[in-house]
């Protein structure tokens, strides 16, 4: 805290992974000797940059742009742009830290990374969206390339953003890169199911960890917070799996229906319109909308999928979830819960599928399409889609079988964590070099 003052997130996210391996710093002094977790909590490189672009009034604004490349020690930095006026120095340590651990938990050669800009798309056009994408790239196409960096999306970045970034990428650098941006749409160099593969990735694991429970999605009530990208997928798959969504939010508030919400609905608003939520009940009088996005987690449900933003379900949150009989969380989100919340929910034998974990889905797909645009592949939906399923599984029976050979059987965060770890510790020490 002395060395990383005013940066919460990023000492929360390192706290939480700390206080997993002890028992591995213990067991292998080698770890400490070579400084492997001194070097693991240091990002490579971080680079900041001025972002000047021109609204639809010709007034010239400036935005802080950011590419934080954490670690390099598996594979090229690969990782996701945020854009939303939250971002800053803490929060993309977070994102980048939590990226290595997840990305070598995948077992796909890669390395972690993250970026994004303070730049608050809310309420921008079209046209400023674009101007704001150039001018962002003029800068960070410098730093990123197909065997260095691979940049995806988050939130606020989406198949728009990343339809611009790369068109500008490709006309500074002259060069068609395909892989050098990832959750490209298909028609040019994107993979089918990358759109889906997070949220369907999180009810996938979540599937597995209740199959362990002898419960499964059907017939039980589900929340789930945010309406974008992530939390419409899980969405989709729940209801596919027999499950009833009862409610979602976005920034401005919730909207509820116990009998289940349309996600047709929920689509067209959110994904194809840019609307907010509360025009829901225009289309649906019965549902209700409540303004105001955290007490949604005083609906009574089965499960909750926190598919929204860092830090979502405090302990006030968690314990009106414990009260109202929650069997199941599945983090889609990353980092959704605060460490008080989580203690809450394993001191009540919650189920937690854990971020790390849970929403690996999404960059899974992504070195599928990278591998996929080496060897100039194409994959149907299909296929994608059952590699996925197969990577879920193979994530969670990784993490079960480390939390139980750590003495903590059932926690599937210490599970994941120590698995993480050592995929990139071992990885360092192997190589015997500075990373
Ligand atoms: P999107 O921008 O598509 O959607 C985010 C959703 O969350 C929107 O509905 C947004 O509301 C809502 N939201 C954002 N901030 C807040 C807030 N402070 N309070 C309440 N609601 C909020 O992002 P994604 O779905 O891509 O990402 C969601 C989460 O999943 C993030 O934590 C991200 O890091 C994580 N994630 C994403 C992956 C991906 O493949 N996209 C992969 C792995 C993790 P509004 O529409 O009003 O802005």
């Amino acid at each position: 805290e002395f060395l990383n003052p005013n940066e919460p997130e990023f000492l929360q996210a390192v706290k939480e992974v700390i206080r997993s391996i002890i028992p591995v710093l213990v067991k292998n002094p080698i770890y400490l000797k070579q400084a492997v977790l001194d070097k693991l909590v240091e990002p490579e490189r971080m680079i900041l940059f001025m972002v000047p672009w021109v609204d639809d009034e010709g007034n010239t604004k400036v935005n802080r742009g950011f590419r934080v490349q954490y670690n390099s020690a598996i594979g090229p930095y690969k990782g996701g742009l945020r854009f939303h006026p939250s971002v800053n120095g803490s929060v993309l340590k977070f994102l980048g830290f939590q990226q290595v651990i997840k990305n070598a938990l995948t077992s796909q050669p890669i390395g972690g990374g993250t970026g994004g800009s303070d730049f608050d798309p809310e309420g921008k056009s079209d046209a400023e969206i674009l101007r704001f994408c150039q001018s962002f790239m003029a800068e960070l196409s410098r730093h990123i390339g197909p065997y260095k960096d691979v940049p995806s999306g988050d939130i606020g970045v989406g198949t728009r953003e990343i339809r611009y970034l790369f068109s500008e990428y490709k006309k500074i650098r002259g060069t068609y890169e395909a892989s050098v941006l990832t959750v490209k749409a298909v028609g040019y160099g994107g993979s089918f199911g990358r759109k889906e593969a997070t949220g369907y990735g999180i009810v996938y694991f979540v599937e597995e960890m209740l199959k362990n429970r002898r419960m499964s999605f059907n017939k039980k009530t589900v929340v789930v917070s945010g309406s974008g990208n992530v939390a419409i997928y899980a969405m989709e798959k729940a209801i596919e799996l027999g499950a009833i969504v009862v409610a979602c939010s976005d920034s401005s508030g919730y909207i509820y229906d116990p009998r289940g919400l349309k996600l047709d609905t929920i689509t067209r608003l959110k994904e194809f319109e840019n609307k907010k939520i509360s025009d829901y009940v225009l289309a649906h009088p019965e549902a209700i909308f409540v303004e105001g996005s955290t007490g949604i987690w005083s609906i009574p449900c089965d499960i909750a999928l926190p598919c929204a933003t860092q830090n979502e379900i405090n302990s006030v949150a968690a314990s009106q979830l414990i009260s109202n009989g929650v069997k199941a969380i599945g983090e889609g989100a990353n980092m959704p819960s605060t460490i008080a919340a989580i203690d809450l929910f394993l001191e009540n034998n919650v189920l937690i599928a854990p971020y790390k974990a849970a929403n690996a889905g999404g960059v899974s797909v992504t070195a599928l399409e990278m591998a996929k645009h080496s060897k100039s592949l194409v994959w149907k939906r299909e296929e994608v889609d059952s590699k996925l399923q197969e990577i879920m599984k193979d994530i969670y029976q990784t993490c079960k079988e480390t939390s139980e050979a750590y003495d903590c059987p059932g926690n599937l965060m210490v599970g994941a964590n120590i698995a993480g770890f050592l995929k990139v510790a071992d990885a360092m020490i192997a190589r015997k070099v500075s990373t």
